[in-house]
């Protein structure tokens, strides 16, 4: 089995800015390939724990799509460019993107609804987990937010593996994150 480093995306691993001009955007939103910008240190952090041999795997609460602020295409084509811009010597260090673009306020009808993938339900890493054979006892989450560490616990990750980042956790950013993880692995 292996395990997993799971990672939210917006203000874990990408500048999240508000896009407020677009209708059915709040503040969170990011749909639009051109935008996204890694955080400081994100890359050289996802290199390392790719080297430890942890699976990255990304969860990420898109319920933009639910709003009609973006759609599946664009969210897709986002994450695409997250790929592409978290490679290392040409090789991808993102192993799978889950997200969930479900919301129960949601106006567009057939995504409006709550979805047990929408953090903080486990859906997205026990689907992860299922379908790259992770061991999620010896797994972590990187997050920015409690949801993110309530859908990894829920999931069977131990609380003590669960990292938030500031200003909403006690860790600084990912970087500090991922030398703890690699501080507490053998
Ligand atoms: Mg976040």
């Amino acid at each position: 089995m292996h395990r997993a480093v799971f990672l939210d995306r917006d203000d874990t691993l990408i500048a999240n800015r508000t896009l407020t001009d677009q209708p059915g955007c709040a503040p969170g939103d990011l749909c639009d390939p051109a935008r996204v910008q890694l955080l400081p240190g994100v890359l050289d952090a996802c290199a390392r724990l790719a080297r430890a041999e942890y699976l990255l795997i990304v969860v990420t609460n898109q319920g933009v799509v639910a709003r009609g602020g973006g759609t599946i295409a664009q969210v897709e084509a986002t994450h695409d460019r997250l790929c592409t811009l978290l490679t290392a010597d040409a090789t991808p260090l993102l192993h799978a993107v889950y997200y969930c673009p479900y919301h129960p306020a949601g106006s567009v009808a057939e995504y409006r609804r709550e979805h047990p993938w929408r953090k903080p339900n486990p859906g997205m890493i026990l689907a992860a987990a299922a379908d790259h054979d992770i061991e999620l006892a010896s797994s972590w989450l990187i997050g920015d937010a409690r949801r993110d560490a309530q859908a990894a616990i829920a999931a069977g990750i131990p609380a003590d593996h669960c990292l938030l980042l500031a200003p909403h956790g006690r860790v600084e950013d990912l970087s500090s994150a991922a030398a703890h993880i690699l501080a507490q692995s053998v």
